[in-house]
């Protein structure tokens, strides 16, 4: 996987004021999973981002789409990096209608703790939909690493 370490800020990196953000912590789960510090099942990748399986979906075939580049979220990247991010969320969505013969397909960000952001690398949440299904709840429970791969799967082959 190309991971260019270059381009992450150091711990002490500031933000400019105007991203009302913190600084970005390199130490982050998914900047390990970039670095291949951490599994995951991949999806995609290109030069600019990587999507992989969540691994507590809150629907079959929950999937994230993030950057290569160090962002904590939308209030810090860059802008040529947030539009190859939605690149790849447009080409995930629709995999995921695809892969799972689905109704929709639900696209969700969070900025910040309060915000509804857990882990603090920009990252898109692309779940399919189905009609009278609503979302699982956030339980902290992994999903079973086959049911997982499985899907994986689906996706990888409806990307094509
Ligand atoms: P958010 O920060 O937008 O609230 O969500 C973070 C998402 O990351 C959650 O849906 C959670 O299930 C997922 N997640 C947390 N830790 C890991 C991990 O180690 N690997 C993967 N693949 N997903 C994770």
């Amino acid at each position: 996987m190309s991971y260019d370490s270059d381009r992450l800020p150091t711990a002490d990196c500031q933000l400019p004021k105007e991203a009302m953000s913190p600084a970005y912590d390199p130490a982050n789960i998914f900047a390990k999973i970039l670095k291949g510090e951490l599994p995951s099942h991949k999806l995609y990748e290109d030069d600019e981002t990587f999507a992989f399986m969540d691994i507590m979906p809150r629907g079959d075939g929950h999937c994230l789409v993030i950057p290569k580049q160090a962002a904590r979220n939308i209030l810090d990247v860059e802008p040529a990096s947030l539009a190859a991010v939605m690149a790849t969320t447009q080409k995930l969505a629709r995999a995921v209608m695809k892969a799972f013969s689905a109704d929709g397909v639900t696209v969700q960000q969070f900025n910040e703790q309060a915000g509804g952001q857990v882990v603090f690398h920009l990252h898109v949440h692309v779940i399919p939909r189905f009609e009278g299904v609503s979302l699982k709840p956030h339980t902290g429970t992994m999903e079973d690493q086959a049911v997982l791969a499985a899907n994986a799967e689906k996706i990888r082959a409806a990307l094509g």
